[in-house]
């Protein structure tokens, strides 16, 4: 039986030019005679060394100051004065916050001529790994098997507060325990977190977003999703906050970059931070997601999005305030659309049945086994009852929530604390907070579209659920008139005399707003709902004896952990692929084909002019590959996931070849299960991001103080 599940798991991971996996680059002796079979031309000590420059230094995280231990992008540095390149989705919010109505940077694009010209990336971290420990064991001192889960997690956390504060002590370090493989297994990552962050250079957001929705997790694709940060510390070279004082950072290193370009069957590493996978569940939950958690949420956004888009096609100004918002929908949207499509086409959830299959024989038939016998049954029961409370969760969260004015009441329940003895300062932060969302919402906002929005997603609400909700007993469209003329969700003036004006006594008033009601019986709800998370400890500790069996059972299969925001790498080669019969995806593309795509005269596809005459004059300089096109994106086969986005893809000699940037669609279901035929990550070549910069931004100055491999 062993051999049978070997013989499946080979077929997935079987491909001379893919290699699933994120790993672990301070644990890459186990993988690094493959990497190397692979192309690679470095030692592992060349990738993660403690003790001397390595690649590890160049390679950075973004966080936001609040969260430093959560990286929303990944990103390198460049040059010996703290230049660091990532995707411009990244930077997104930075280039927005400094945006103004007479310096569109979004729209027009940013390009500093000089340090002085930087702009301030408020609230963002760059932060580097400055090593990684394995701490299992002090982290499991005192766990002993027959602990409740309770018990366990709380020694664990006490254990992982100690290790902490002694790898910060005395340092400017931040450290931080993640758990891995269900929490079996501890690592600690030590981190310098610089704060003073500063926005070097864009493109205009036709060519940084070029395909918008349209092409988002699609290939072929043309996006110059780029842009540029700079690292300030103090005198001392230190992390330190914004200060006109500080002076640009002196990395440890820097990555080299290479302009030779890439060919198919290219070795090609990514190096960064993936957020989150789910590669080891078992089929039941497999299919919950295909069948039920997924349809959902597609469901409900796509009534939402329709609406968006009507609208916003009848209005540019409608688009303009609503692009954002509607993007930041349709990218989940739109993953799961093709993660549910993964799961059908590939036939994932059959195949893990079969797998469990196996895996529950093998518990049966071994002696040993025997206190796990009922394992897989109880497993399933107790996800069942957890499932029906997380689509609860899920249905209130992608209708109720949705809704922009709920959303927005939902948090002045913090409000409801206060009362004429309160502390006046702890008032006075909470309403800032406040202003700051109600601003942020309202900042772009038509109220007639939003309550189109907010009608759809409490009908959506009504129709699939069976708790009879008090609030929302009595809705119909026309009371929704009323709510929307009287509330202080759906007006900005009206906000904000109320805010200007508040005292704990406004908040009988407050009670009287429908969307603060709406919002209270919500809350009221998710925390009746929270009973069910009795089940959440017993389904995390299944998980954990599921996946520990599997790796007893499996002994062939190396096992790498999922996803959960450390530093990994990923291994593979340039390559294209066939995602269906006949239909054959090369591996590169070039600015031809972005001219292609603007002839559609699509929203999406349009380009600065600018861009249009140095494609007319072939004006590529050394970035044009031997035919004489320029290259644009390229894909490969790295393992990567969300969180990857702006790593550093590197050729053998660990050179930077390109920004890693999204995934093809057919292979989108890879946060689940890693296909080798079909799963690809899509990078923007270096040599278009250099052209970019020097012939767009005409910003040669940005070139010069790069290093490029000879
Ligand atoms: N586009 C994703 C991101 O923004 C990257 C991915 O999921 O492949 O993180």
């Amino acid at each position: 039986m062993k051999q049978l599940i070997t013989i499946l798991f080979a077929c997935i991971t079987l491909n001379a030019s893919a290699k699933e996996g994120m790993w672990l680059p301070f644990l890459l002796e186990n993988n690094i005679a493959d990497m190397q079979d692979f192309g690679l031309r470095l030692s592992a000590d060349d990738i993660y060394n403690i003790n001397q420059a390595c690649i590890k230094d160049a390679i950075v995280g973004f966080v936001h100051n609040d969260s430093p231990f959560w990286h929303f992008c990944s990103g390198s540095v460049i040059s010996a004065q703290g230049l660091v390149v990532t995707n411009h989705h990244c930077g997104l919010d930075a280039i927005r916050a400094n945006s103004t109505q007479h310096h569109n940077y979004l729209a027009d694009g940013f390009w500093a001529s000089n340090y002085d010209e930087e702009l301030p990336a408020e609230g963002i971290g760059i932060c580097f790994l400055r090593r990684m420990e394995d701490v299992t064991s002090r982290a499991l001192k005192g766990v002993t098997k027959q602990m409740d889960s309770q018990t366990r997690k709380s020694i664990i956390s006490e254990n992982i507060n100690q290790i902490v504060a002694e790898a910060e002590r005395g340092t400017t370090y931040k450290a931080n325990v993640d758990g891995f493989y269900e929490d079996t297994e501890f690592y600690l990552s030590v981190y310098e977190i610089f704060t003073d962050v500063r926005i070097v250079a864009a493109p205009p957001m036709s060519i940084g977003n070029f395909g918008g929705e349209t092409d988002n997790w699609m290939w072929p694709r043309h996006t110059g999703d780029f842009c540029m940060f700079r690292i300030y510390a103090n005198t001392q070279n230190q992390p330190a906050k914004y200060s006109p004082n500080n002076k640009p950072y002196k990395p440890i290193t820097h990555l080299k970059i290479s302009t030779k370009g890439v060919s198919e069957n290219d070795f090609a590493m990514v190096m960064g931070y993936p957020a989150v996978t789910n590669e080891y569940l078992p089929a039941f939950q497999l299919q919950a997601i295909e069948q039920k958690i997924d349809p959902l949420v597609i469901d409900a956004r796509t009534q939402l999005l329709n609406i968006m888009r009507s609208e916003m096609e009848a209005d540019e100004t409608v688009f303009l305030k609503y692009a954002s918002k509607r993007s930041h929908m349709s990218n989940g949207w739109k993953k799961k659309i093709g993660e549910r499509r993964g799961l059908q086409t590939l036939n994932i959830v059959n195949q893990r049945a079969h797998s469990d299959s196996l895996l529950n024989a093998w518990i049966l038939s071994t002696d040993s086994l025997k206190p796990y016998k009922n394992l897989m049954a109880t497993y399933q029961r107790l996800y069942n009852i957890r499932l029906d409370y997380q689509l609860a969760l899920t249905l209130i969260s992608e209708s109720l929530l949705a809704a922009e004015p709920i959303y927005l009441a939902e948090k002045f329940l913090a409000l409801d604390a206060f009362d004429k003895q309160s502390d006046a300062k702890k008032i006075a932060r909470t309403i800032n907070s406040l202003k700051n969302d109600a601003d942020e919402m309202f900042a772009d906002y038509d109220q007639s579209l939003d309550q189109q929005l907010t009608l759809t997603a409490l009908r959506f609400y009504l129709q699939h659920t069976n708790s009879i909700s008090q609030e929302l007993k009595k809705f119909d469209a026309k009371q929704l008139d009323k709510m929307y003329a009287s509330s202080i969700f759906t007006d900005s003036y009206r906000m904000a005399s109320f805010l200007n004006s508040y005292t704990p006594k406004m908040n009988k008033k407050l009670e009287k707003d429908p969307f603060y009601a709406i919002a209270k019986e919500c809350n009221s709800m998710v925390q009746q709902l929270k009973i069910y998370h009795q089940t959440d400890n017993a389904i995390d500790s299944l998980q954990q004896l599921y996946l520990m069996l599997q790796r007893q059972f499996d002994t062939t299969r190396v096992f790498f952990p999922d996803a959960n925001s450390t530093f990994r790498v990923s291994y593979g080669k340039v390559l294209g692929y066939t995602p269906n019969d006949g239909v054959s995806y090369s591996y590169v593309t070039t600015l031809d084909g972005v001219m292609e795509k603007v002839g559609q005269g699509s929203h999406d596809y349009m380009v600065p002019q600018k861009l249009r005459s140095l494609y007319n004059s072939r004006n590529y300089g050394q970035y044009a590959m031997s035919d004489g096109r320029l290259p644009v994106c390229f894909i490969s086969t790295n393992h990567t996931s969300g969180g990857n986005s702006g790593s550093a893809s590197l050729n053998a000699n660990g050179e930077l070849i390109g920004l890693n940037f999204d995934r093809a669609w057919d292979g989108i279901v890879s946060d689940m299960q890693y296909n080798p035929n079909i799963c690809r990550n899509i990078t923007v070549d270096i040599r278009y991001v250099l052209f970019l910069i020097e012939k767009l931004g005409e910003a040669t100055w940005l070139i010069d103080e790069m290093d490029f491999a000879k």
